[in-house]
């Protein structure tokens, strides 16, 4: 419902090594490709683990469709070097346009802070990576009513810096963590009016011009039942899709998106 371009990610998280991957993304393809084909405002993005984005690469470049692309769940800000285990911005950049930074599992299970992020995603603009920056309250935040504190914070922290061109550029992701991976969706109405506080800030920032431009996607819980609801809201843009994004359930996602 506005002039900003739609993006439905799909974040696989720890699920289908390359050979599976393949699988899945040579059967969702042919739909998907043609939707993508049918519809020009909207963008999709496949997220595998790092070790699949190669084979999920070849399968979307013997498929071609437009703007379907490939993500990455994370990387390292450094160029290269002696850090074990890690993935630099320009090995990302061969096969992707895009990389999820911060995600909630990240802060939680490997200490992610926002200022790492922050290095992180200011890395994926030297590089013309798209980062996909999450933010998000916990339950106790939710329930104790201080959620608009915490995405403050976050967005002050992770999002510090940019210029404005990166800033509107940049896609951030909001997930409540209490409705991540639960079934428990926040309702439309509640996650439009925090999406809604995070342009504001960000205008704040950045300007009104990036503050309308940055593309800003509710995550948790998304499903083809619910995403309508979501889209109908003006200040959001689409979603990031984990569990259902490992079903052929994602290419309806998108279906009911455009
Ligand atoms: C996610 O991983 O970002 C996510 C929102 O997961 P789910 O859709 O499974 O809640």
């Amino acid at each position: 419902p506005t002039s900003r371009t739609a993006i439905i990610a799909g974040n696989w998280k720890m699920n289908y090594g390359p050979q599976k991957a393949s699988e899945f993304t040579m059967e969702i393809m042919p739909s998907l490709g043609q939707l993508m084909r049918s519809y020009p405002r909207i963008l999709c993005l496949l997220c595998p683990p790092a070790i699949s984005l190669s084979s999920v690469r070849e399968v979307v470049d013997a498929m071609p469709a437009p703007r379907i692309e490939l993500g990455a769940q994370n990387m390292y800000y450094e160029e290269k070097g002696a850090f074990t285990g890690e993935i630099a911005p320009a090995m990302v950049k061969e096969l992707c346009t895009s990389v999820i930074l911060g995600h909630s599992e990240r802060r939680t299970y490997f200490g992610e802070t926002d200022e790492l992020v922050n290095k992180k995603a200011r890395a994926a603009f030297a590089h013309r990576l798209r980062p996909i920056i999450c933010i998000g309250e916990n339950l106790e935040q939710f329930e104790s009513g201080s959620t608009q504190e915490v995405i403050r914070t976050q967005i002050q922290g992770s999002l510090a810096g940019f210029t404005p061109e990166q800033a509107a550029r940049a896609v951030i992701a909001y997930e409540p963590i209490w409705a991540i991976g639960t079934g428990k969706a926040a309702t439309a109405e509640q996650a439009g009016l925090v999406v809604h506080f995070i342009r504001e800030q960000y205008s704040e920032m950045y300007g009104t011009e990036a503050g309308d431009a940055v593309r800003i996607l509710y995550g948790g819980s998304v499903t083809s039942e619910n995403i309508a609801e979501f889209i109908a809201h003006p200040d959001i843009d689409g979603a990031l899709v984990g569990g259902a994004s490992l079903k052929p359930d994602f290419v309806e996602i998108v279906r009911k998106t455009i």
